[in-house]
């Protein structure tokens, strides 16, 4: 089998040792005599999993003490909810920015417990930049964010400061650079984008800032009743949570988040020095918004685009075709992707110029 550039914007590559080792454990787990996903999440084995998962998180994002890790299932989308119920006080208000479709989604939840104003937005432009913040004030409980917009290829370069605590969807852009979390509140993101298989999500969230809603949470809801249980209030998604484990110790092995950062800039520095300077290209996302991890771009010309996607196809390139609102394409170059794989995808777009240009 040749190899293959995954560029999938989600579930996502993952290292091939990590495939390995996740394999294994699904037929036989460390000489238990049970496959992994056939044995209690109560056995010793697998609270040590969850142990080690939820402290390594934790040690590689460098949080302080007062944050808690737990791994729970519903993915982003649930957790857009979640959110809100554990820091929307009842009456209260809170701040969002527009920044993309997951965004508003979240706007969306928000808005079933309280009221939300947006303070940004750049959907009139199709989501093509972070826009300029509006007002942030007291009365706001937080301003959530959505640091990486998987879809349009949008990124904060630099998080917003502003006067009250921060909750942010970091679905796609989690573990892939560093960054100060001593304004957040809450960090949550769905692990199929950055961190592992689908199956699981992470909350990162700082203990002392909770049950100040007055609210009565609906216990799944609760993020104090699953810190009061270690993350294992129900069933957890074992599967996943084991090989997001395997793929942050694959992390750890690389050096942690500030190494890999380095890797992801030079990756996304090749791929779009390549589409400014070919003639046949264009980016979606404008200059000081463009993400480091979903790379949104299109042909100038259309008529190019029955070769262009012969030739990628053909040098073994997968999951290339831009989500239907953008249209175009998207390489989605997540921590697993090998710089190879992107100078596969530059080389395939200077040779349509070079044949069609
Ligand atoms: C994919 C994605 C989501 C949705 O995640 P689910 O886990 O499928 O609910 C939310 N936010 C962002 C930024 C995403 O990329």
């Amino acid at each position: 089998m040749s190899k293959i550039h995954n560029y999938s914007a989600g579930p996502c590559i993952l290292p091939p040792e990590v495939l390995q080792e996740a394999a294994d454990a699904v037929r036989q787990w460390e000489g238990q005599g049970l496959s992994l996903i056939e044995m209690s999440h109560r056995s010793k084995p697998f609270v040590a999993v969850m142990d080690e998962c939820r402290a390594l998180t934790k040690e590689l994002l460098g949080l302080p003490d007062r944050f808690e890790v737990l791994y729970l299932q519903g993915g982003a989308s649930l957790g857009f909810l979640t959110a809100a119920y554990n820091f929307l006080p009842e009456g209260g208000r809170a701040a969002y920015t527009d920044t993309g479709t997951w965004a508003a989604n979240a706007i969306k939840e928000a808005r079933h417990l309280g009221d939300v104003d947006v303070v940004a937005s750049s959907k009139a432009e199709n989501y093509n930049h972070i826009p300029t913040l509006g007002e942030v004030h007291s009365g706001h409980a937080y301003l959530h964010i959505t640091t990486n917009n998987t879809i349009y290829g949008t990124q904060y370069a630099e998080m917003p400061k502003v006067p009250v605590p921060l909750v942010a969807d970091m679905s796609s852009d989690i573990m892939s650079r560093t960054f100060d979390p001593e304004p957040f509140a809450l960090i949550y993101g769905g692990v199929q984008k950055n961190m592992g298989p689908a199956g699981a999500v992470m909350y990162a969230v700082d203990r002392e800032r909770l049950g100040a809603t007055g609210r009565n949470i609906p216990s799944y809801l609760d993020l104090n009743v699953h810190l009061s249980k270690d993350s294992m209030f129900n069933t957890p998604p074992v599967f996943s949570v084991f090989t997001t484990l395997l793929t942050l110790r694959w992390l750890q092995a690389q050096g942690g988040v500030a190494a890999i950062q380095q890797v992801n800039e030079a990756k996304s520095a090749l791929l779009y020095s390549e589409i400014d300077r070919n003639p046949l290209f264009v980016g979606h996302a404008l200059m000081g918004s463009r993400s480091h991890m979903n790379v949104t771009f299109r042909l100038n010309h259309e008529e190019h685009a029955a070769a262009f996607d012969k030739s990628w196809n053909e040098a073994g390139i997968s999951g290339l075709k831009g989500h239907r609102s953008v249209g175009g394409y998207r390489a989605s170059m997540y921590n697993a992707l090998p710089l190879e794989s992107v100078q596969v995808l530059v080389d395939v777009m200077k040779e349509l110029e070079r044949t069609q240009g």
